[in-house]
């Protein structure tokens, strides 16, 4: 198992790293930032974009009953006032008549007084203004006028794109309940008090599924998905005892909901969801229907009868995902007596595979170097070649940022044809025939097991 981190601060220490080795940085920065908003650099977009396929892979590709949709930002504005988003998508925002800051009402006691961060507000007695419901959608004008019947909502989530595209996708697909639907992409929440980094942004990537089922099937869907979705997160290395389900209490529950669970995690500011699964019931098929006219249902040629399917649905953060990766894989230790700052990644998620480096910059090393990097890029792994400083410091920079393996030619190479190749969590060398390299790769990465 991995080491404990051992950062005091370790999510000022994840934050700084971020930004250091390209991973994220604040959006807009040189105009002094924009309110938690963020932009992910060349290493943050790797290990992104590699969190949303080992999903899309677990969730769609491997799966005979389920189909991706990628349905627009922009909806009419009915589903939202259909969905319960336009009365209901609020936070009880309350105001500080002293010092101005604005809090959620139902996270005082997580805030930080601006005036004494190391106190929340309540406990620095601040005098707050009675709450109001502050709606979170992002509104817009759709077209030349900016008149109310152009209203537009930028989606404050992804999953009610699905439910608009049932009828769609089960004529296009063919499926019969229980099938699934699922999308990736971004959505929108004007929150009111965001922070702890990428963990609450207003601009944040979601993946969602809505599971179609018949009713009678709906807890055994139900205990399936939240298993599955908590055994995700551990296939991909994420400690077991920093993740728990938490079963919501029937007053946590939306009224339409049967049952909903968080996947939580033990961030360094305590535990906190990372994703839910919820059963919806028929509440969203039937309003839509009731609303656009439009049936929204299944006809069972079996029994020869239409019914409204329920939905199960897990709805995780891309973003909260890799923050949670790389806090969990966070790691500092002593190695001979020197610091090491690792970052024990899933081979799957790391955004760099393979560091190439040559020994010296000498004896058609670079020259052999390069060559077999090209060979890795066109097998398809991500690289990264480096021939700067010793070869010690070399290693210790692809620690930092999770690179499972690095490949180091040498005086052997030009003679017998082998290079050096140095795991990240062993720190063991292996010889290797250049030759073979691409298919050890391919090896240690199918058979990595967390060491
Ligand atoms: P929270 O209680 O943290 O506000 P939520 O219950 O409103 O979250 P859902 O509506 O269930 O969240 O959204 C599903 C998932 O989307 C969450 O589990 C989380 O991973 C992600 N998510 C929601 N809001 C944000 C946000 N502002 N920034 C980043 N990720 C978010």
């Amino acid at each position: 198992m991995p080491a404990p981190s051992t950062a005091p601060n370790l999510m000022a220490t994840i934050v700084s790293l971020c930004k250091r080795r390209g991973f994220i940085f604040q959006a807009s920065e040189i105009y002094g930032g924009m309110g938690n908003t963020y932009d992910y650099g060349p290493l943050g977009v790797e290990l992104k974009r590699r969190v949303k396929e080992a999903w899309w892979r677990a969730n769609v590709t491997t799966r005979a009953d389920v189909v991706g949709l990628d349905s627009a930002i922009l909806q009419h504005p009915k589903t939202w006032e259909t969905s319960g988003h336009v009365a209901g998508f609020t936070d009880p925002l309350v105001d500080c008549k002293t010092c101005k800051a604005r809090f959620r009402a139902d996270k005082l006691g997580e805030a930080q007084c601006p005036q004494k961060p190391s106190r929340t507000p309540l406990e620095n007695k601040c005098e707050l203004t009675a709450p109001r419901a502050f709606n979170l959608m992002f509104k817009t004008h759709v077209g030349a006028s900016e008149d109310s019947a152009s209203v537009a909502y930028l989606r404050p989530e992804t999953a009610q794109g699905i439910f608009l595209n049932f009828k769609n996708v089960l004529e296009a697909s063919r499926l019969k309940p229980p099938f699934g639907i699922a999308q990736i992409g971004k959505s929108f929440r004007n929150e009111i008090t965001p922070g702890n980094f990428v963990f609450r942004m207003r601009e944040f990537e979601q993946a969602e599924m809505e599971f179609f089922v018949p009713p009678a099937q709906n807890d055994e869907w139900y205990a399936y998905w939240r298993a599955r979705r908590l055994q995700w997160y551990l296939d991909l290395g994420i400690r077991r005892d920093k993740l728990r389900v938490r079963e919501h209490e029937k007053d946590e529950l939306a009224h339409y909901s049967t049952a909903t669970c968080d996947v939580e995690y033990e961030y360094p500011f305590g535990w906190g969801e990372l994703e839910g699964i919820a059963c919806r019931t028929d509440f969203d098929l039937k309003r839509h229907s009731e609303a656009s006219g439009v049936r929204l249902e299944f006809f069972d040629p079996d029994t020869k009868e239409h019914y409204t399917p329920f939905v199960i649905e897990p709805a995780g953060g891309i973003d909260r995902m890799a923050l949670t990766f790389l806090i969990d894989a966070y790691a500092e230790e002593m190695v001979e007596n020197e610091p090491r700052v690792v970052l024990r990644l899933h081979p799957k998620i790391a955004p760099i595979t393979v560091a190439v480096f040559p020994l010296v910059k000498k004896d058609g090393m670079p020259e052999k170097a390069h060559e077999l990097e090209q060979e890795l890029r066109e097998a398809g792994f991500s690289t990264f070649y480096d021939e700067k400083a010793a070869i010690g410091r070399r290693y210790r920079r692809q620690d930092e940022v999770g690179t499972p393996w690095c490949v180091t030619i040498d005086g052997d190479t030009l003679k017998d044809g082998t290079v050096t190749v140095r795991a990240r969590d062993s720190m063991k060398q292996d010889k290797v025939a250049a030759r073979d390299l691409v298919a050890y790769v391919t090896q240690a990465l199918r058979s990595w097991k967390q060491g």
